[in-house]
């Protein structure tokens, strides 16, 4: 069916457009606007976060790096370490806590919705619009003039110099025509749920159990991750998968309505096995399924350089290098498992600007988990800290390029903000 064109109202015109308001897009609003630059966020939700609060998801992998002596340090700055730091100093989180070889951060999502609340309304040139869907963009000679945003007063613009497609399923990157790609092998979603009113918890108890009694269950491990809330865990022990058995594509509306439903009754169902089978649940009961599944992988962008599995694993060094990466290779795509690929102890790779420009669309910038990535590279840099970090990234280089200054300031502007792009290059 064909669409009758129709006029929209322009609600803002700004040098800078993030659209998505996760992890990857509250880096680039705040790089950008602390940077100088106006900026529109458009978030689809009616809060912040992202997966962060929206999957409920618990942990912040990607932050850290093991210093070779038991310890670890932050190889994330910047933005990444800012909202880590202010969650531990709320008292709202707990790190770097051991795993898998690296560490993590464990935080309650609800101080996480607030935190995010109060340091975007702080940057006086950014133009926060919640329940903003992004459904369709204005291409002018090749540039992405203005995003049009679904409302209840029909759609609406916002123009902007530059855009950084922060959406994690590259929407904005597929709506104007640039190169995205769907993997047939991609990381299953999960749907989160919390338990309240534990006791005395025993979660080693929690592996064994699902061993012996646990076959029925969409996953064959997982996690309790306590929120450090009284009696509080996060369940994350599921897998969603389409009807057929694969990964569910979200940009589907059908795999998204089946994806929610199926995510609540599986959280239902591993809520009732642990409240059953491990010791200090007795009493617990399940409080709520988080606010929306939680979805790893959809589109990515085809950009100017690909990051791969093997620059990840191999440590990659890039002249352009704009972030750095120590989390292992996480996969959620097979069978019931989680498989996770280390890597050397202590290193950490970069990942080139070059990977955050969409091929051919020359005022857009993309962030998170839609990266310019292969399958195993993205298994590895779509979590938590790494997707703030690339944001700082993505959002200094729209600042930059909104202001015709080119890209080669990128890095220098990152370092004066705190971030970490690795070891100098001559
Ligand atoms: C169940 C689960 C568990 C995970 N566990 C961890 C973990 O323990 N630690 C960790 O670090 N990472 C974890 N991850 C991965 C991590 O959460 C994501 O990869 C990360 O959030 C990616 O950030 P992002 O900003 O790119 O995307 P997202 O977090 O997906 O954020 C995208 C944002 O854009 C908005 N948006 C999307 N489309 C539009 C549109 N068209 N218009 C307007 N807004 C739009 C969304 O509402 C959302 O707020 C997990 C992921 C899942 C799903």
């Amino acid at each position: 069916m064909r669409l009758p064109s129709r006029d929209a109202q322009v609600v803002a015109d700004v040098d800078v457009c993030v659209v998505g308001g996760g992890p990857a897009g509250l880096g680039a609003a705040l790089a950008a606007a602390r940077q100088g630059a106006t900026v529109c966020l458009l978030e689809r939700h009616g809060f912040l976060g992202g997966n962060f609060t929206a999957a409920s998801v618990g942990a912040v992998c990607g932050l850290y790096v093991g210093t070779g002596d038991g310890g670890f340090d932050f190889v994330t700055r910047g933005v990444a370490r800012e909202v880590a730091d202010a969650l531990q100093a709320a008292g709202r989180a707990v790190g770097p806590v051991p795993f898998e070889g690296t560490a993590v951060l464990l935080y309650v999502p609800w101080a996480a919705k607030r935190l995010f609340d109060h340091l975007v309304t702080a940057e006086e040139r950014i133009t926060l619009f919640l329940h903003a869907l992004v459904a369709d963009v204005v291409v002018d000679e090749g540039r992405v003039e203005a995003v049009v945003v679904a409302t209840k007063r029909g759609p609406q613009a916002v123009r902007a110099r530059s855009f950084v497609d922060a959406s994690g399923d590259a929407d904005l990157v597929a709506f104007a025509g640039g190169t995205t790609t769907t993997g047939d092998v991609r990381q299953y979603a999960s749907m989160q749920f919390v338990l309240q009113h534990v006791g005395n918890a025993d979660l080693s108890a929690l592996k064994p159990a699902i061993a012996q009694y646990g076959g029925h269950l969409s996953r064959d491990g997982g996690a309790l991750i306590p929120t450090f809330r009284p009696g509080e865990y996060i369940g994350a022990m599921t897998r969603v998968r389409a009807p057929d058995g694969s990964p569910l594509d979200v940009t589907r509306l059908d795999h998204a309505t089946f994806g929610e439903l199926e995510g609540r009754r599986l959280a239902e169902e591993a809520a009732a096995f642990v409240i059953e089978h491990v010791p200090g649940f007795e009493q617990a009961f399940l409080a709520d399924t988080a606010p929306t599944l939680g979805v790893r992988e959809t589109r990515r962008v085809g950009g100017e350089y690909v990051l791969t599995g093997d620059d990840v694993s191999g440590l990659a060094r890039f002249p352009d290098a704009v972030a750095a990466g120590a989390w292992p290779r996480e996969y959620h795509t097979e069978g019931r498992s989680t498989r996770y690929v280390h890597l050397p102890e202590g290193g950490y790779y970069q990942v080139p600007l070059r990977a955050l420009r969409p091929a051919g669309l020359p005022n857009v910038w993309v962030a998170g988990r839609c990266i310019s990535a292969d399958t195993d590279a993205l298994a590895s840099v779509r979590v938590m800290g790494p997707s703030m970090a690339l944001g700082q990234a993505a959002g200094t280089a729209a600042m930059l390029e909104s202001r015709d200054e080119g890209a080669a300031n990128v890095q220098a502007s990152l370092r004066e903000q705190g971030a970490f792009l690795g070891e100098e290059h001559a």
